[in-house]
């Protein structure tokens, strides 16, 4: 199969489990995980119509997509890897999405930086919705006062949330307890989801999946 038929089977399924369950074939947002990606595959999605990509490092990033940007203005962006304070201002010149505010500091950099350039990109709040030691996100039982934070001390709108659960492990569980934090923060945006588990994240409420490997197929280095 070719990079564009793989491309058209996640989006029929995507809009196929969607309908399933009760919503609308649009309602669900295909961020496509370009990481590792060279130009020429990310090109060939954008051509055929495809407009919301997502990177995770920054330095990557800047190495492909500012010419991509310039050549297919309406592509949106999204940050959905972990992020230093000192890379900030060169998210804000190229991501559309930070999906991945998870700490206060953090938050304190991109205000300062939305007030440099009067502009912010759209942000989400990463939650580490397993409490794992080891990963980046916001306890859960902290979400709503981080969120509240961002907005009082900082100014800055969260829009939404976003998780990866812990690996090996079943993940309905988790995508059911971000779907009733979002629905208690009263948030629009879930992003939940990745090759392995997107039709799951689909049925528990996700409004964006991000998937790489369904259509890229295996990385050859570690995303
Ligand atoms: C790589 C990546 C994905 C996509 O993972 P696949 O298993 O390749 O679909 C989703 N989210 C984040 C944050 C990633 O880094």
């Amino acid at each position: 199969m070719s990079l564009v038929e793989r491309y058209e089977q996640v989006v029929e399924r995507i809009r196929r489990i969607a309908v399933d369950c009760g919503r609308g074939a649009d309602d669900v947002q295909l961020v496509i995980a370009s990481k590792t990606q060279p130009a020429e595959s990310i090109e060939a999605l954008i051509r055929h119509g495809h407009r919301v990509f997502g990177e995770n490092r920054v330095q990557e990033a800047q190495s492909k997509w500012p010419a991509l940007k310039a050549a297919y203005p309406d592509v949106e962006l999204h940050m959905i890897g972990p992020l230093q304070t000192n890379k900030v201002r060169d998210v804000f010149a190229l991501f559309d999405v930070i999906e991945t505010v998870d700490r206060e500091h953090l938050a304190a950099a991109i205000a300062k930086e939305k007030t440099r350039t009067g502009w912010c990109p759209r942000l989400l709040a990463e939650i580490n919705i397993g409490n794992e030691p080891q990963k980046a996100g916001i306890p859960p039982d902290d979400a709503a006062a981080f969120i509240q934070a961002c907005q009082a001390k900082h100014s800055l709108k969260i829009e939404g949330l976003m998780c990866i659960p812990p690996a090996n492990e079943q993940a309905s569980p988790y995508f059911a307890r971000m779907q009733e934090l979002a629905r208690d923060l009263e948030l629009g945006i879930l992003s939940m989801g990745m090759t392995a588990d997107y039709p799951q994240a689909i049925q528990l409420g996700a409004t964006h999946v991000r998937v790489g490997t369904a259509i890229f197929g295996a990385r050859e280095t570690a995303g």
